[in-house]
């Protein structure tokens, strides 16, 4: 697939997609345009349909916030970008003169809303912007981006907003940073925005992450902003003002090159990288001899009639490793996941052997 930018940048420079969850008043958007015009946004988003988790929370403003988005641009040179998830909300937004549109992580999980909105884009040029969808499934996220992209739309971007997960975190979306780089991988031209906001969930954590995705060469960021996050009617707890967003984070992020030209450096960093490559596989080989002593138990227990899982043996390797983790000052989150991926594979290595 070829892509065209959906925003025009130079080449090291960064997209920034600024405004509130959702689109409350004229004069709310007003005061963002306004307030931001030094930071010369990209795209101001603002959310017109608010597809709420639960019923009874606000559900946006509709289409009476395009008119505001008409009457704006009338007034100042800016460029608005909001969600749509279905064909009616396409073509409202194409009869507006919205400047770009995104998909929702809600609407990227369902294929048949991403085909009713890429039938609905044919033959237009617009940028569409493809969030994630909620669940960490890499080949739904780039489903979507193959349906829009075979509608004829050129100027696609992905956006990388996170995935609900059970449990505890200290973010509200998991980012899952291996599933953004896997489609970057994959889909090199593809430009790729962080939406800190949704990742985040407060605003402590903004910072944090936005440096992660400039480190990881990220096109841009995609930063929700309200000129008083208190009053917010969706998504106030994430929410911040444009002050906090130029002191707090755009004045402290450390932009990076993407290569350097320097020969010493990088020589060292192929030396180090050949360590790294030995290391990784060493850690593949010692797995696989780990897979093979899962299959031995399973002989056992096959012969002796026991059980696959065993809770309590399951639970102290848990303990045992989260207490090596902290000596190797390993997050407890990274050597959880990673042995839960290691005991998933060990299962099936046994039940293989107990079955056959
Ligand atoms: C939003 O951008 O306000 C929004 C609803 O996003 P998401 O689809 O990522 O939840
Ligand atoms: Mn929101």
């Amino acid at each position: 697939m070829d892509f065209k930018p959906a925003i025009q940048k130079d080449k090291h420079q960064k997209a920034l997609i600024l405004g509130p969850c959702s689109a409350e008043s004229q004069q709310q958007l007003t005061r963002i345009i306004e307030d931001s015009a030094s930071l010369n946004p990209d795209f101001i988003r603002a959310g017109v349909w608010k597809p709420r988790t639960r019923p009874g929370h606000f559900q946006g403003i509709g289409e009476g916030a395009l008119r505001w988005f008409k009457e704006l641009k009338k007034q100042y040179p800016v460029k608005f970008c909001t969600e749509v998830a279905n064909a009616y909300h396409v073509e409202a937004c194409l009869e507006a003169g919205v400047d770009a549109l995104w998909i929702g992580a809600r609407t990227t999980v369902n294929p048949f809303y991403v085909q009713e909105i890429a039938d609905a884009l044919k033959g237009v040029d617009i940028p569409v912007l493809i969030k994630n969808p909620i669940n960490p499934d890499l080949f739904l996220w780039l489903g979507a981006i193959e349906r829009i992209h075979r509608s004829g739309i050129g100027r696609i971007a992905a956006i990388h907003r996170g995935f609900s997960f059970f449990g505890n975190s200290v973010y509200r979306n998991v980012p899952r940073w291996q599933i953004p780089i896997e489609l970057k991988r994959r889909l090199p031209d593809l430009q790729l925005i962080a939406d800190i906001s949704h990742i985040s969930g407060s605003p402590e954590r903004l910072l944090e992450i936005a440096q992660i995705a400039m480190d990881l060469n990220y096109n841009g960021l995609m930063v929700e902003t309200h000129p008083d996050p208190q009053s917010a009617l969706s998504d106030s707890d994430q929410q911040i003002t444009l002050d906090f967003l130029t002191k707090n984070i755009l004045a402290k992020l450390i932009q990076r090159n993407p290569i350097s030209n320097d020969q010493i450096y990088n020589q060292k960093i192929e030396s180090i990288r050949k360590e790294i490559d030995l290391i990784d596989q060493e850690i593949i080989q010692l797995l696989g001899k780990r897979m093979q002593l899962a299959e031995n138990i399973g002989s056992e227990k096959k012969e002796n009639n026991i059980s696959i899982l065993q809770p309590e043996r399951w639970n102290e390797i848990i303990q045992r490793l989260k207490e090596i983790a902290q000596q190797e000052q390993l997050s407890e989150e990274f050597v959880f996941s990673l042995i839960e991926a290691i005991h998933i594979e060990s299962i099936q290595h046994q039940s293989r052997k107990m079955n056959s």
